[in-house]
């Protein structure tokens, strides 16, 4: 099965290197950029099979990362996830409102990750089995934005 191409938004690095972890470890190409503005630029630039992206970033913000890119006849298309420490009531309506196709909360959990993400991805992407992996390194540190 082809991997997907995918690029992740977000500005810290411990989520960020647990997210590239987990989509590496089942095969996936794992694109990184650390604020919005990056995030925007590589969108278009590398036109990724599917965009995660935190919502807190230190410059322009997720639900406006989300808007560009769905204002782009180049990158309106691409499949975009938010990941992010929003849990308030309202947030997931918000954030879909914003232009995002999903939303998933952090804390990341591990085991369940690359599947929530390979849900948006079409099936020839998708690399991952039920029970194929399990993960005992991972820690529960995911408390920043
Ligand atoms: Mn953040």
């Amino acid at each position: 099965m082809p991997p997907a191409r995918i690029l992740i938004v977000e500005d810290n690095a411990a989520s960020r290197d647990l997210m590239s972890y987990l989509l590496s470890a089942f095969g996936h190409t794992v694109l990184v950029a650390e604020n919005g503005m990056e995030g925007v630029d590589q969108g278009r630039r590398l036109v990724p099979d599917l965009i995660v992206s935190d919502v807190q970033l230190p410059d322009i913000g997720g639900f406006e990362v989300a808007r560009r890119l769905h204002d782009d006849p180049l990158t309106k298309a691409i499949p975009l996830v938010a990941v992010t420490a929003l849990a308030m009531v309202g947030d997931r309506e918000r954030v879909l409102a914003a232009g995002f196709d999903g939303y998933l909360p952090k804390p990341i959990d591990p085991e369940a990750f690359v599947g929530q993400i390979e849900d948006f991805l079409p099936l020839r992407l998708r690399t991952s089995q039920p029970g194929t992996l399990k993960f005992n390194c991972c820690r529960a540190e995911e408390r920043e934005h």
